[in-house]
């Protein structure tokens, strides 16, 4: 049996946190809570404490840890409140804990999910947005401080469990010819681009398969999350752009596939729950219970395959131009898709601008090399300045 893992979660008042707990009070006897962390939701996170009582909890609002705070107090609870980015690095590095969940969203994971690799903890990234802005240094810094790094994405969870066991970091040893990346589609899979122009944020929030916070939900509507996993898998898994492949597969019940050499194609199957690849990461090597329905191939029934468009959904090849040009161009195209999903779902602009926010950005903002984790933030910074001035000449 695993020891006793001793956990940070970072983002455990969202989707993926909120599983993550659940597959840990399942386990008991394997993993112990020692912090907990969140935007603003303190409500929810006091019910979190209650529940697992971790030594920390930290809010990165100030006036959201002061209000946590009373409440822990009253409750006569044990925890310490703690607020800031910086306590945020620091509970992600804490040296009794073990394993981190990196499932804060967006770029506001960055340096806390830096933080617990260049600790040498079991990262578990759930924070894609990591990878996509600064893949190769954030890559260097797992690697020189041994981290062990998991994917929580349920297609790159889907890769490494199709990949060999003992996988050392190169496909092409391993035999390994394409990674099939598949995506659902998404709701607006078989709308007319016409039709696009008018979709809401509760129409592009409202995924036909997972249920997933609202940044996420919209980046899957525009198949920016395609995108952005395009370039996490290239990361993760040393993969050429070419050797990637997205195949719409709509029920998203295979997670994604590896074809190798001799013809082979081992895929990874399962109900669309994220309590899989969390209780995956959480376990491994070992396999544990994850509270998941069993997969009844019977109501399943069929599988079907098709090619992405990506006439009505450009994202797609937005990120596959950012990947070929390297340097910045991820961190900018990631902060241009910020601040388009925000103003999207502020109603501040429609659906159909978004790729044209992005496109605009990344001609806009110069790319440059990026050597540390300072050049990644102001490639994002200027990014995030341009798409803002983009926006206030369109209204
Ligand atoms: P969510 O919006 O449900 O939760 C985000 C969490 O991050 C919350 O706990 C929130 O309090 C915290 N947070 C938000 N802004 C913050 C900030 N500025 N500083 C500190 N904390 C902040 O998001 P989610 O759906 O759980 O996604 C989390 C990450 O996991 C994302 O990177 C997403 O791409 C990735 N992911 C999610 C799913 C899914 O099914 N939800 C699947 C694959 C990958
Ligand atoms: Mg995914």
């Amino acid at each position: 049996m695993i020891p006793l893992r001793h956990l940070t979660i970072l983002g455990s008042t969202g989707t993926i946190g909120v599983n993550t707990l659940d597959v840990v009070a399942r386990h008991p006897d394997r993993f112990h809570v020692v912090a907990l962390t969140a935007n603003n939701n303190s409500r929810k996170m006091l019910e979190q404490c209650r529940r697992f009582q971790p030594r920390y909890a930290v809010m990165l609002e100030a006036a959201s840890a002061e209000w946590l705070q009373t409440e822990i107090r009253a409750a006569g609870l044990a925890t310490e409140v703690l607020s800031g980015i910086e306590s945020l690095e620091r509970v992600a590095s804490l040296p009794d804990v073990d394993t981190v969940m990196a499932a804060i969203v967006g770029a506001a994971g960055i340096r806390p999910t830096f933080a617990a690799a260049g600790a040498g903890k079991k990262v578990l990234l759930a924070n894609k947005e990591t990878l996509v802005m600064a893949g190769r240094i954030f890559m260097d810094v797992v690697k020189q401080n041994h981290a062990t790094l998991l994917p929580i994405d349920s297609e790159h969870n889907a890769i490494l469990q199709s990949l060999p066991q003992n996988f050392s970091g190169d496909l092409g040893i391993s035999g390994v010819r394409r990674i099939l990346l598949t995506a659902s589609g998404g709701p607006f899979r078989q709308l007319s681009l016409n039709a696009l122009e008018d979709v809401t944020p509760g129409q592009a929030c409202a995924h036909p398969n997972w249920v997933m916070g609202q940044k996420i939900s919209v980046d899957s509507a525009t198949m920016m999350n395609k995108g952005l996993e395009v370039i996490e898998a290239h990361w993760l898994f040393d993969a050429a752009p070419e050797q990637i492949q997205v195949v719409i597969h709509p029920q998203s019940i295979i997670h994604s596939m590896v074809e190798y050499v001799d013809g082979s194609v081992l895929a990874q199957l399962g109900n669309p729950d994220m309590r899989t690849p969390i209780a995956h990461a959480l376990g491994f090597p070992e396999r544990i219970e994850a509270g998941v329905t069993p997969l009844d191939m019977f109501k399943v029934a069929r599988l079907d395959f098709e090619a992405p468009d990506s006439s009505r959904f450009p994202c797609l090849g937005l990120a596959y131009q950012a990947l070929a040009v390297g340097g910045s161009a991820p961190a900018i195209l990631n902060a241009a898709n910020e601040v388009a999903v925000e103003s999207f779902l502020k109603c501040r602009m429609p659906f159909t601008a978004i790729p044209a926010m992005i496109e605009e950005t990344m001609q806009t903002v110069r790319h440059k090399d990026i050597a540390t984790l300072k050049d990644v933030l102001a490639a994002d910074s200027m990014a995030r300045e341009a798409a803002h001035e983009w926006l206030a000449c369109l209204a």
